[in-house]
């Protein structure tokens, strides 16, 4: 266990579920300020990726019927490789364990044979027994929770493994709120469920997590924003051609990298930018994150083009450890044409043309009281086909019979063309249906979470003491003030449990606290990651001030009591900062 999976622990984070009954691998509690911390990440989302950007969010459930995993792919190609050792039994992520024991960086996009003959090649061994895998298969294992629907086995159903689908099999609806306009953009934060091979790091791959989602439909030809919108925000791109043994990404201004083509899509690369400033926002070191591109065998082969966000989420003093946050691709219309095949209604979206256009079209009108007599019950289908064969093929209404192939019974139809009444009409059409083409962000909300606390971790020394600091921004961490009298007596403590209660009633996250010598209150709260301290003395009885600490200087100031509701809602906002106050009040 790393130092801050044991602070997690301790300190209400995360910690493994049901550990009473002996637990479970790849489920986590998240406890009181784990929980508090995800809740302002998923805000601190929302208000980026949905308010800021005028989309609307949708809650689906978790459980969906067999035909959506069907039509989607799920069920036949949502596979990982699984490895099982002939000794204890254990089942191993087969490609992880290439990754993690030889050169090979994205084993995902080889075969089992093929990552079967690295295993023999390599000698690699079982990582919980050591027994040689060499001559152990490598299957294919299906990443879903398979349930039933109801009493019964005749319904099976799934439980989600991405948010997705939910947003996807829900199109037709969503596109009357959109009153049929592209682009627009849903999105969703929701659990999803992997029965992942081998669950691991903590809250980095579990097997019930939380994806925050944005599906944007957009028109097929739509070349996306100018990359005026989004100049100037550079990020580390580690692009396909680069990847390899002595690899490095490259600084780039993401806007430059669209024009010059090294990102497919103005689309992917505004929310590239998009993500590289929220997660700095939330409390990533962005010197330790770089967008990744997909390797042509690794994408899904409808995906025109996908970039992960990554974090490197090692501990001081180890190799670096980057993990995928969230990926980014363009799909191209493979989601809803699936659906439109699948699904029961219509997965297009009519668009107008800037000025109607004159087409031409064939017709027929086929006299039925000669097709009547002439086919008796086949009349009618060879109508149809007369219809069908006008759309496609107006030469066949040449001659002087028009012949209708195998179509009807199986069987040849000589029909003469003067009673079938082929015509050519023009007309004037304003617009065609369209499938629209789907752009996908895709963020794990616990990754976020984890990267936030590992990057924001230290331990550092204040006056001569060691503490566990986590350097978490304002807007989210858990408790956004502590609130401590001196001593709880001479009327301090009720006048700090009013002022908590007062900066509670103002949406501020606020715990008092009255246990202990006050530096180990300090302490305990910059272990959470509690940015601002406050502290009701006697000096406050008498001139109605209080002192004000910061967790990352350790800085105080003294300020009048009415000032704080305010102040802290400036700073928790990002609308000031600590420096200000220290020029405007008295340093403690
Ligand atoms: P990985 O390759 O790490 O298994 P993935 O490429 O299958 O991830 P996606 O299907 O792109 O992941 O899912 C989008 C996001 O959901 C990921 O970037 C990640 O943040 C999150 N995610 C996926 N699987 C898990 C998991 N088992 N536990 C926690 N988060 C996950």
């Amino acid at each position: 266990m790393t130092e801050l999976d044991e602070l997690a622990r301790r300190r209400g984070f995360y910690f493994p579920s049901s550990e009473t009954y002996g637990g479970v691998a790849g489920f986590y509690t998240y406890g009181p300020a784990g929980a508090a911390l995800k809740a302002n990440v998923e805000d601190a989302w929302r208000e980026r990726f949905s308010t800021e950007e005028g989309h609307v969010e949708i809650d689906a459930p978790t459980v969906m019927p067999e035909p959506v995993f069907e039509a989607s792919g799920h069920l036949d190609g949502f596979d990982d490789m699984l490895v099982r050792c002939p000794e204890c039994a254990e089942s191993h992520r087969a490609d992880h364990l290439v990754e993690d024991n030889t050169d090979i960086e994205e084993a995902e996009s080889f075969s089992p044979e093929e990552i079967a003959e690295v295993i023999a090649e390599n000698g690699l061994t079982c990582p919980n027994c050591g027994t040689e895998l060499a001559g152990e298969p490598v299957e294919d294992f299906n990443l879903m929770f398979e349930t039933n629907i109801g009493p019964g086995s005749d319904r099976p159903g799934y439980l989600r493994p991405e948010t997705a689908q939910g947003i996807f099999v829900e199109f037709p609806r969503l596109k009357e709120y959109a009153r049929g306009q592209l682009p627009f953009g849903v999105t969703q934060i929701g659990r999803a469920y992997r029965n992942e091979i081998s669950p691991r790091n903590a809250v980095v791959r579990t097997r019930e997590f939380t994806q925050a989602e944005l599906e944007l439909f957009v028109s097929p030809g739509d070349p996306g924003p100018e990359t005026s919108e989004f100049a100037g925000i550079e990020a580390p791109l580690y692009a396909a051609s680069e990847q390899g043994p002595n690899g490095e990404p490259e600084l780039r201004d993401i806007a430059d990298a669209v024009s010059d083509g090294t990102i497919g899509s103005a689309y992917i690369g505004y929310y590239l930018a998009a993500a590289r400033e929220w997660y700095e926002r939330v409390g990533l070191d962005m010197n330790r994150f770089r967008f990744r591109q997909h390797q042509a065998g690794e994408r899904a082969h409808y995906a025109a083009d996908c970039w992960d966000a990554e974090a490197d989420v090692s501990m001081p003093g180890e190799d670096p450890e980057w993990i995928e946050l969230a990926g980014f691709a363009d799909r191209g219309n493979y989601d809803l044409s699936k659906h439109a095949e699948g699904g029961a209604d219509d997965f297009t979206v009519f668009e107008a043309y800037d000025e109607p256009k004159v087409v031409e079209t064939a017709t027929v009108d086929p006299d039925m009281s000669y097709l009547g007599p002439e086919f008796g019950g086949d009349a009618g289908a060879v109508a149809e086909a007369l219809a069908e064969l006008a759309e496609s093929d107006r030469s066949a209404f040449e001659g002087e019979e028009v012949e209708v192939d195998g179509e009807v019974d199986g069987e040849t139809h000589a029909v003469p063309v003067e009673k079938v009444n082929f015509a050519v009409e023009e007309v004037e059409e304003n617009g065609e249906h369209v499938t629209p083409n789907v752009i996908e962000p895709s963020f794990g909300v616990d990754r976020a979470v984890y990267a936030a606390l590992v990057h924001s971790y230290e331990a550092d020394e204040i006056d001569g003491e060691e503490r566990d600091v986590l350097r978490l921004p304002a807007e989210v961490a858990p408790t956004t003030v502590g609130v401590f009298p001196l001593m709880d007596k001479d009327g301090m403590g009720e006048t700090a449990r009013d002022l908590a209660a007062e900066l509670r009633r103002a949406g501020l996250d606020a715990e008092y606290d009255d246990s202990g010598a006050i530096g180990r209150r300090y302490r305990r709260q910059d272990e959470v990651g509690t940015p601002f301290c406050v502290t009701v003395d006697y000096e406050s009885l008498e001139t109605d001030t209080v002192t004000l600490r910061e967790r990352d200087s350790t800085a105080q100031v003294r300020l009048p009591t009415e000032e704080l509701v305010g102040t802290l809602a400036e700073l928790k906002a990002g609308r000031t900062d600590f420096e200000a106050l220290r020029e405007r009040h008295d340093e403690v």
